[in-house]
């Protein structure tokens, strides 16, 4: 089946007002296959400028704006944290949620990755959900353990139907900003697990859900891990600052 297919920019705190309006009409020149969406995510404080001067170059329709974290709040005594209903109304349309950073430095369990996940959703935000296991988990044969306990308490706050309309970031932990790339082979075996696992859930859910890969993403890996079966784009941290490069990862998507 052909799913939805989405390279998203995560430029965690990098980047520059220069660089979102650099960005912007680079994207505009990129010719991106019928089923491509890209997504931006740059630093909170740029979200409104992307919105503006997207709207002001006419930026191409599949174009979107993300943020890399939301509360799962909705308002309130929460300094430093940003509502849904916010990021509404600055045009954002996807939210990154539970990245392994967001997990590792900042100690968000998979129970409140999945309450953020129900906060995106309800607000009518696109999650793109994160999860991956580390080098260590992988080398003791634990990776598809971790995976579940990360998925199952998302499936059990949201319901296995509302995943129709979530996106999988599979990241390997051991591959994000380590220039140490999963092997296609090793990629789509892993995004295949994902799969079968909502499948047993549900098999409509599960052939729909858009699998990106991320770790390490760069133009010349790209094409390979794209043509996988199982995988429908990339989550990209440190070449999506580059924008030429990224100019190619969107364009073989
Ligand atoms: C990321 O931050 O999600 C990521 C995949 O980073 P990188 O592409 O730099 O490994």
């Amino acid at each position: 089946m052909k799913r939805q297919a989405i390279v998203a920019a995560n430029w965690k705190m990098n980047g520059s007002l220069s660089l979102i309006k650099e960005m912007i009409s680079a994207l505009n020149s990129v010719k991106l296959a019928e089923n491509v969406d890209v997504v931006v995510c740059p630093p909170a404080p740029f979200l409104s400028a992307f919105a503006v001067c997207a709207q002001s170059e006419s930026l191409q329709a599949n174009i979107h704006l993300g943020a890399q974290n939301v509360s799962e709040h909705k308002s309130g005594a929460y300094t430093g944290e940003i509502s849904t209903d916010m990021l509404n109304e600055v045009s954002v349309n996807y939210v990154i949620v539970g990245h392994s950073e967001r997990r590792s430095v900042y100690k968000e369990t998979s129970t409140q990755v999945a309450h953020k996940v129900k906060a995106t959703l309800n607000a009518g935000l696109t999650p793109i959900l994160c999860i991956g296991e580390s080098e260590d988990e992988r080398t003791a044969e634990q990776t598809e353990t971790v995976l579940a306990s990360q998925l199952q308490p998302v499936i059990d706050e949201i319901g296995i139907d509302k995943f129709i309309d979530v996106v999988i970031a599979y990241e390997p932990v051991w591959a994000i900003g380590t220039g140490k790339t999963a092997s296609p082979e090793m990629a789509q075996a892993t995004h295949l697990f994902i799969r079968q696992f909502l499948a047993n859930a549900n098999q409509i859910v599960a052939d729909k859900v858009p699998l990106l890969y991320g770790g390490s993403v760069n133009a010349a890996n790209c094409e390979e891990l794209f043509a996988q079966t199982d995988i429908d784009g990339g989550l990209i941290g440190g070449a999506s600052l580059k924008v030429d490069e990224f100019k190619i990862i969107c364009s073989s998507a």
